[in-house]
């Protein structure tokens, strides 16, 4: 087993175990929440909280609480509509050139406000065959970019993603393949050799890779987190990150502008800020759109243009993620 595998295993998967490392025994939690949703965090993500800070931003961030159960007008299952769009196996194609690949239903930290929290992912198998995949794609010739998502991809073994990045490297519409993973934060020992040789071996097919990160919080990157960027960027590979505009996380000026400037610093440019998806049991994300806005305002006035996040919106239909 590789070492990252070893420390996944060793990840907290229970709550008063994560609060008592961080001398913080006597804080509420919820059962409810932890049952519908289980708490899962790497030891090397919770190694960057503040012991003994309750509003930890990263503690925050996966500490299953009492009003994930609480029923709110407007926050539902699907709020993206995936669901209805998930037609061929796993593979989202809703905008034109790119397709979107759930690869894995699993992640390393599972986020409480994911809109993917109420997903059927169990009953969804880790797919083995990708001729399914290679079909659609010679059917349709406008796609020239797979991304590859889940849950998280890079859950997958390193002999697993090289099965699909195998297939995808010999396919002549595909110009790049783009990573959606928060897994190089939370465990940045994910980034093996093997991984890193795959990388580079698309590049040298002509192929751009894309590594979209998701950090919210200038806390999540600490020194690991910078090195398993370096490492990519001399790689070759372009370095995004995507964020959820998040309240009592990051829903301040101060805190997203170092946010970018601590992306930045580790080679990343900021890419999105998502306003947060309406699923049920998020509701205390929620930081409303007219607080948004004056937010990137505040953050536009601050910083160069880019290290300013395009400020979107998934909206269930529409052709594209929505600019606010
Ligand atoms: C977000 C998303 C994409 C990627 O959109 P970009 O604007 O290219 O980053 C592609 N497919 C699906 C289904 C998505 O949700
Ligand atoms: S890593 Fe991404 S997909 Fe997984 S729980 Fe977090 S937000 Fe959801």
């Amino acid at each position: 087993m590789s070492d990252w595998q070893t420390e996944l295993q060793q990840a907290y998967t229970r709550p008063a175990d994560l609060l008592a490392a961080l001398g913080l025994a006597d804080e509420r939690w919820s059962q409810a929440a932890h049952e519908q949703f289980p708490l899962r965090v790497p030891k090397a993500f919770a190694a960057r909280m503040r012991p003994g800070d309750r509003h930890d931003p990263l503690l925050r961030q996966v500490l299953p609480v009492e009003s994930e159960v609480e029923q709110v007008d407007g926050f539902v299952l699907d709020p993206v509509g995936d669901l209805p769009s998930k037609g061929e196996r796993g593979l989202l194609h809703k905008y034109s050139s790119r397709v979107l690949l759930i690869t894995t239903g699993a992640c390393a930290v599972h986020c409480r406000y994911c809109f993917r929290r109420h997903f059927p992912y169990a009953q969804e198998n880790p797919r083995r065959d990708w001729q399914a995949l290679v079909s659609y794609l010679r059917a349709n010739p406008e796609v020239n970019e797979v991304i590859l998502s889940g849950g998280d991809p890079l859950s997958l073994s390193d002999a697993r993603v090289a099965e699909l990045l195998d297939v995808l490297r010999v396919e002549p519409q595909i110009k790049r393949v783009r990573l959606h993973t928060r897994q190089l934060v939370v465990l940045p020992s994910r980034l093996t050799n093997e991984l890193l040789a795959q990388f580079k071996q698309l590049q040298a097919a002509g192929r751009e890779v894309i590594v979209v990160m998701h950090i919210n919080h200038a806390n999540e990157v600490d020194e690991a987190v910078r090195r398993t960027c370096q490492m990519m960027k001399d790689a070759g590979v372009t370095l995004l990150n995507q964020s959820v505009l998040l309240r009592g996380v990051n829903d301040n000026a101060d805190t997203l502008t170092e946010l970018s400037e601590s992306l930045f610093n580790a080679g990343v440019l900021p890419y999105y800020i998502s306003q947060l998806d309406k699923v049920q049991g998020a509701h205390h994300f929620e930081v409303p759109l007219a607080e948004g806005l004056q937010l990137i305002k505040q953050i536009r006035a601050r910083l160069p243009g880019y290290l300013v996040p395009s400020y979107v919106e998934e909206v269930a239909g529409a052709e594209s993620k929505l600019p606010l």
